[in-house]
């Protein structure tokens, strides 16, 4: 039915009423509404005049303000300090050098934190929610920015009112308004008016934008829409992404500061030791700690790191994994079981409908997808199977919320749930036409499907005798229970024999297929409302066999995890049998093991983490279950991903280490409970996602394992100098290029490094293995010392020479960015060998940083104006063919020390990254 366009006028501005205490059809009057929605036009139109359903955003900082953000740093304000002081006793150079420094690193740091906040905004907007609304007769999916006043919404268990607005209709409604009274108990709603007078939390005729459908069903009508919201009033902002903050990277902020302050204390020390034991003028030794600290302290690690995550989560977002919580980056790569719904996520959820048991036959259906062309074809029964079908066949087209539809390029497709999709293209098949069955069978009232129950019952008027009948379809053993008799093999009822149903279901299941109960009761008087209690005394018809393949990349998926030592576990609402059927062709384990959810009742809570360890599926399952789950498998160390879409599941999710929540049939609630949200609701993208965070874990490592020692050697050959009363290698400007322009570019490179190979070949990290490994701290310490010998080996070579000191001081500069090139290329690969072709050619981040460093360093060495600026001189060919050479020994010495470990093989202890022991979750393993 088309809207009624004089019934959709603009309203008449005038008071706003109290929406609470009208009635609902004078709602929908006064707002220029009917019951089957405002016509698109019109709700475009009321777009325009009331702008979007959206609270303004929070003002974004400043450009200057993020600038002098950057100061706030007692590193950046003790060099500012030194270059004031420098400035005044007449230090120009210096003074200009290290506020040119102090200003290149401000800039890099606020480019670096926009980096990582766009990479934020783009998931926000990834997760934009959506709305159903009636629009001119139809259902459609709108975004809930483009909701206006007027507009008719759906809403169901698990979805988040998207707007202020009257309910016109409620089904077992109970909404939790906590976010916006206080109060955590849901609210029973109904369509009645209350009192003008009710305060906030009693208006139960009312939805407020921002509360959560906890159960039941509703149509409402959008009243209020953006600021002029209740929840717009109190100007709250909800469901963001969080911000740039995990506990890696706190961690690694708090030793940052620590050893600025350590590094601080270290260099005033040095400073007294200079001046007093060794007779540095005090203005020199002053430049000299003050570079020396900046050049221990890894400043640009938390940055670096922060964009190694942000990229982490955009290569994420690429591969339909959705990130909400940023910890979940760090902890996708410590999964050590993935626990997964089945239908849709490790199946194709694509269904169709194979077969159809009754007492009189069995009957296959033929054609394919949800067109509806196709006929049914009786295996054993004849003429009386196929009449019985199309008894069941009916029922599954009454007893059904879903609509097929033809797209532009002639493919079927469902709006709604695709194995009711599949019951009307099975419909189709035996021969019934859908408009005309709907017609001579009005629906009158309906029973909503609910995993709990795992039935959906509808009542029809019967148009021809004035009966009522009531149709049931859901799990078979559950609609099974709810029956007393069966139809007969010519329709008739007749008592009800459990045995062959029994065996029928099982043998279905174990082929994989997904069996559906069906059944009726004709009612002599057409009774007002349908409850459950009156969903009993049923004839069961007979059941449907459907399949759905699992999906090709779930089962590549699978081994992947498996190869990685991740477990992977169903857990379903499907029967065991189908369960464990498609848990054969996934290849989840080598011996299967199902649990049922009915079993999961009968275990004590102190034996269930062996069980749940041990088994592979668990079937029949509700949510309290997941819970259970998973709590069992955290108790045993494991670090657990859990997929949800139901509003029950949020409990779940929330327990889980990762929440993974489906995209695209998940609610608004079990997405808000959720570290995840999969684009796809694809298997294959959580462990796309784990290969990632795999990957994101190494490079934070790599970036660390580069950082401290390129800082360390550095600050040993300056610090060795002053000890020793030697020329210094390098002048304080000098450190300052090196940590500043050369160290942050190279260092930064290595957060854009693409998976080792074979980052799914090693188990999963320990949760609490620390950042460091002793191979790493090894490294650390044996990298500085080379570092230092490096300096001080050109140092003395080239005053052998009989260089210059401001020669052999360039030379030192260009060891230690030929030495930081070459370092770089090493820690690229912490697991494998850099010496591949792979490894060789490196990725275009590194080969950009590396050709910016290089110029800059040709710059830094031929340019007169950087000599007068850096005291800089030529380096003569022969010396800079050695100081490469250099640079090359330094390469083959880490990776003929990486290749002697492994030989040994101490090397995968040395990383101590890995689980200690492999996962004792597949009993083949
Ligand atoms: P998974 O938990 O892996 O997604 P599932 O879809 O089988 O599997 P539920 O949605 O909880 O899990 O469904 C449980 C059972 O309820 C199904 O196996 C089916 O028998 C029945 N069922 C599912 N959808 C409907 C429906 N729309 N109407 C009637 N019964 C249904």
């Amino acid at each position: 039915m088309a809207a009624d366009p004089a019934a959709v006028a603009t309203p008449a501005p005038g008071p706003v009423p109290a929406w609470h205490a009208i009635a609902a059809d004078d709602a929908l009057a006064r707002l220029g509404s009917a019951p089957d929605g405002l016509a698109p036009d019109e709700a475009a139109s009321r777009l325009r005049a009331h702008g979007p359903n959206a609270l303004p955003a929070a003002r974004a900082v400043p450009g200057w303000r993020r600038l002098l953000r950057q100061f706030n740093d007692p590193l950046i304000l003790f060099l500012l300090a030194a270059a004031v002081l420098a400035a005044g006793l007449g230090h120009l150079v210096d003074a200009a050098v290290i506020s040119a420094v102090v200003l290149v690193n401000a800039v890099v740091g606020v480019v670096q934190e926009g980096r990582a906040e766009q990479a934020l905004a783009a998931l926000r907007s990834m997760l934009a929610p959506t709305a159903r609304v009636l629009r001119g007769g139809a259902r459609e999916a709108v975004a809930v920015e483009s909701l206006v006043p007027g507009d008719i919404l759906l809403l169901e268990a698990g979805d988040r009112v998207p707007a202020d607005a009257r309910v016109l209709r409620a089904r077992g409604l109970r909404v939790d308004e906590a976010v916006l009274t206080g109060e955590s108990v849901p609210v029973d709603k109904q369509a009645d008016p209350v009192d003008a007078a009710t305060d906030l939390g009693g208006r139960v005729s009312m939805l407020y934008s921002g509360t959560l459908v906890a159960a039941g069903q509703a149509v409402a009508l959008v009243v209020a829409t953006g600021v002029a919201t209740q929840m717009g009033r109190i100007g709250t902002l909800l469901g963001q992404v969080d911000s740039l903050a995990t506990p890696l990277l706190q961690q690694i902020r708090r030793f940052g500061r620590a050893f600025t302050a350590l590094a601080i204390a270290a260099a005033a020390a040095l400073f007294v030791f200079a001046v007093v034991a060794r007779g540095y003028a005090w203005l020199d030794a002053l430049m000299v700690v003050v570079a020396l600290a900046v050049g221990a302290v890894p400043e640009s690690l938390p940055a670096v790191i922060t964009i190694t995550l942000a990229i982490g989560v955009r290569r994420m977002a690429a591969r339909n994994a959705i990130v909400r919580r940023l910890p979940a980056v760090e902890t996708l790569g410590a999964t050590t079981v993935i626990c997964s719904d089945k239908t849709g996520t490790l199946t194709r959820n694509e269904m169709s409908a194979r077969s159809i048991a009754t007492r009189a036959g069995t009957v296959d259906a033929g054609g394919s997808g949800y067109a509806p062309s196709g006929a049914l074809l009786a295996r054993d029964g004849g003429d009386v199977a196929l009449a019985s079908a199309q008894r069941v066949a009916r029922i599954g087209l009454l007893c059904n919320d879903a609509r097929l539809h033809e797209d532009e390029d002639g493919q079927w497709r469902v709006d709604g749930d695709p194995m009711e999709g599949a019951l009307l293209a099975l419909a189709a098949r035996a021969g019934f036409d859908d408009a005309a069955l709907r017609s001579a069978y009005p629906r009158l009232d309906e029973v909503p499907f609910d995993a709990a129950h795992r039935y959906m019952a509808t009542l029809h008027a019967d148009t021809e005798d004035g009966h009522a009948l009531l149709c049931v379809k859901g799990a078979p053993e559950q609609v099974l229970a709810l029956c007393s008799a069966q139809a007969g093999a010519t329709g008739e009822p007749e008592a009800l024999d459990h045995a062959p149903w029994r065996a029928a279901i099982d043998a279905a299941g174990a082929q994989g297929q997904r069996v559906l109960g069906f059944a009726w009761r004709r009612l002599p008087q057409v009774p007002e409302r349908l409850a459950q209690e009156d969903v009993r005394d049923l004839v069961f018809a007979g059941i449907v066999g459907f399949i759905d393949p699992p999906r090709d990349e779930a089962v590549q998926a699978v081994a992947a995890c498996r190869a990685a030592g991740i477990a992977v576990k169903m857990i379903t609402g499907d029967h065991a049998a189908t369960a464990e059927a498609i848990a054969r062709q996934l290849r989840l384990a080598d011996g299967i093991r199902v649990v049922t959810g009915h079993a999961l009742e009968d275990v004590a809570d102190d034996a269930l983490p062996a069980l749940a360890e041990r088994a592979t599926v668990f079937a029949r399952t509700t949510p309290e279950h997941k819970l259970r789950i998973v709590r069992a498998l955290q108790s045993r160390g494991h670090t657990v991903a859990m997929t949800g879409d139901g509003v029950n599941d949020a409990p779940s999710l929330k327990q889980a280490d990762i929440g993974v929540a489906m995209g695209h049939k998940g609610t608004e609630a079990a997405k808000e409970a959720s570290e995840m949200v999969l684009a796809d609701d694809n298997f294959a993208s959580i462990a796309a996602a784990v290969h990632e965070g795999r990957a994101v874990y190494d490079n934070i490592r790599k970036v660390v394992a580069w950082t401290l020692p390129t800082n360390g050697g550095e600050a040993l050959a300056v610090v060795l100098a002053i000890a020793f009363g030697w020329v210094l290698p390098m002048t304080p400007p000098q450190i300052l290029w090196i940590n500043m322009v050369l160290t942050i570019t190279l260092g930064l490179s290595l957060a854009f490094e693409p998976p080792e190979p074979g980052v799914m070949a090693r188990p999963p990290r320990r949760r609490e293995a620390p950042l460091v490994s002793p191979f790493m701290l090894w490294r650390i310490v044996l990298v500085s010392l080379l570092f230092s010998a490096g300096a001080f080996g050109v140092f003395a070579w080239a005053q052998a020479r009989g260089h210059d000191v401001a020669t052999a001081r360039t030379m030192v500069v260009n060891m230690f960015c030929v030495l930081e090139i070459f370092y770089l290329f090493s820690v690229r690969y912490l697991h494998g060998t850099s010496f591949s072709l792979r490894g060789l050619r490196g990725t275009p981040a590194v080969l950009w940083a590396i050709a910016a460093v290089v110029l800059a360093q040709l710059a830094f060495t031929y340019l007169p104006w950087m000599h007068a600026l850096f005291d800089s001189r030529p380096v003569p060919l022969l010396e800079g063919v050695v100081i490469v050479a250099t640079g090359v020994a330094l390469l083959a010495l880490l990776e003929g020390e990486k290749w002697l470990l492994r030989r040994l093989g101490v090397f995968e202890e040395l990383q101590s990254v890995a689980r200690s022991q492999p996962t004792p979750l597949d009993p083949s393993a």
